[in-house]
């Protein structure tokens, strides 16, 4: 069997889209799959538009997506460097092979030319393609031109024929390469264009498979001529369909975050993102969707994978956000929530790690992303709470019978003990009921209101507990004053 290998090559001119996680998640997947090697390309040759930053998130989102590369810039490989930047004396090489070959020819003409070119192609109505005016240029002519200072780009000979692959995503995909003008692989400075690079890497990183979006499908049949060319063997391609916002417009900051570690920054889990990516344009087998990378792995076939677009969610990633709260480790969760209540930061370190672990316990439930941390777990901190959410429910005449009676009773309870404040609650419930004909429930609003100015909360004999008497006892009778 041939050796399978993989590749993601993000440009660093932005942080990891999430796009480009499903990417690098469906090449990961079919590395694991297989038995292949995942490979970590930076394509940073833009060098205006690349920076060392936007490598460094791409760098870190892929890690906490749990998506490591086995070769790549910082872990090494055998067919590296794995920056694009330190490749640029190889390109030059591929492209004499090429003009020596005759499949490459340099090109003088000035962006003025080019231009002008195709203003005439637009006002006839036709599509542009070069018009292959250097293409015979004579040794003198060219060595005129470069006498004169010009600098030739160098442009890929485009054989006219009909282009037909097997897309393993998409399918049989047939190319009229008429279409496609004599395209520059080299530029006038001396670097070269993306269709070119990308060939030359791909090609000398062995490169066996070549997953990506399918906003790269015109590009294709570019590469897999330079393929042909070089007499190198064409690698298999699979173009995945595009990632659409709900509105079916394409992905962007105004439909919320878009990159991973935005995501992060919101309180998404990166299991949970992950798990989510990879159900744009697959779906498993046994139709259980909250799986683990590994576990998809092992369903993972890429041709099963959609061709069509996927829409991104956001409520669904929400509510899968939601699942991986409940069910992660407490303490693990703790760690994770801390960030979030940086608004309380000062009672966050005075408050004991056991209140500290409750407190997240009793009030996850609800949550769909940690964010919401800061205001569900708000009245744990500050001796004062805001009573607007219970205010309504304060005003009730029952609230202030209910309220001065706790106040009586709350003195002798074990604020220690769940289970006791949990009991006496209770008993102090039915005793409302039976006295006063009030309903248990309306019973605890009043409570619930007094101590957490809200109307819906957390367990509240825990949330007595984690306070405390003296705060408890302290928010009643401030709500008394009401
Ligand atoms: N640097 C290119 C991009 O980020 C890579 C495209 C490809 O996978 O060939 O779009």
């Amino acid at each position: 069997m041939e050796d399978i290998r993989v590749r993601i090559a993000p440009s660093p001119s932005g942080n990891l889209h999430i796009g480009t996680a499903r990417t690098a998640l469906f090449n990961y997947l079919y590395a694991k799959k297989t038995g292949g090697k995942f490979v970590l390309r930076i394509e940073d040759t833009d060098l205006e538009r690349s920076n060392q930053e936007y490598t460094q998130n791409i760098f870190d989102s892929l890690k906490a997506l749990g998506l490591q590369w086995d070769e790549g810039p910082d872990v090494g490989g055998e067919y590296g460097p794995y920056y694009q930047s330190e490749r640029f004396d190889i390109y030059p090489k591929y492209a004499q092979i090429l003009i020596d070959k005759g499949y490459a020819y340099e090109c003088f003409c000035t962006p003025e030319e080019l231009e002008a070119e195709k203003q005439e192609a637009m006002q006839n109505h036709r599509a542009y393609v070069y018009s292959r005016k250097c293409m015979n240029l004579s040794e003198e002519e060219k060595a005129e031109l470069r006498a004169k200072g010009v600098k030739p780009s160098i442009r890929f000979k485009v054989e006219h024929k009909e282009l037909i692959f097997n897309d393993l995503v998409k399918g049989e995909l047939k190319f009229d390469t008429n279409l496609i003008g004599d395209f520059v692989i080299m530029k006038s400075n001396g670097t070269p264009t993306y269709n070119f690079a990308v060939v030359i890497d791909d090609m000398l990183m062995k490169i066996s498979h070549i997953i990506r979006g399918e906003d790269h499908i015109s590009n294709t049949p570019k590469q897999i001529l330079i393929y042909e060319a070089l007499g190198a063997e064409v690698p298999k391609f699979g173009h995945l369909g595009m990632i659409l916002a709900p509105d079916r417009s394409k992905l962007s900051k105004r439909h919320g975050a878009t990159a991973v570690s935005d995501f992060v920054k919101q309180g998404y889990l990166t299991d949970a993102l992950i798990n989510f990516v990879a159900l744009l344009g697959w779906a498993p087998s046994d139709g259980v969707e909250i799986k683990n990378v590994e576990d998809i792995a092992k369903d993972f076939r890429i041709h099963d994978v959609s061709s069509s677009n996927s829409i991104f969610e956001y409520d669904k990633l929400n509510w899968m956000n939601g699942q991986y709260i409940k069910k992660m480790d407490i303490s693990k969760l703790t760690d994770m929530v801390i960030p979030f209540l940086s608004k309380y930061a000062d009672e966050v370190s005075k408050m004991s790690r056991e209140n500290l672990e409750k407190m997240v316990e009793i009030t996850r439930e609800p949550i769909t992303t940690l964010n919401q941390m800061e205001y569900d777990c708000a009245y744990f901190f500050n001796k004062d709470v805001d009573y607007t959410e219970g205010m309504e429910t304060l005003k009730k005449p029952e609230a202030k019978t209910v309220l001065n009676r706790i106040l009586e009773l709350a003195d002798g309870w074990d604020f220690n003990s769940d289970e006791d404040i949990h009991e006496k609650l209770a008993d102090f419930r039915t005793e409302f009921k039976e006295k006063h004909n009030i309903k248990p429930k309306e019973t605890m609003w009043a409570v619930r209101a007094a101590i957490t100015g809200r109307t819906k909360g957390a367990d509240m004999a825990k949330t007595m507990t984690i306070l405390g008497k003296d705060v408890c006892i302290y928010r009643i009778k401030k709500a008394l004053e009401i």
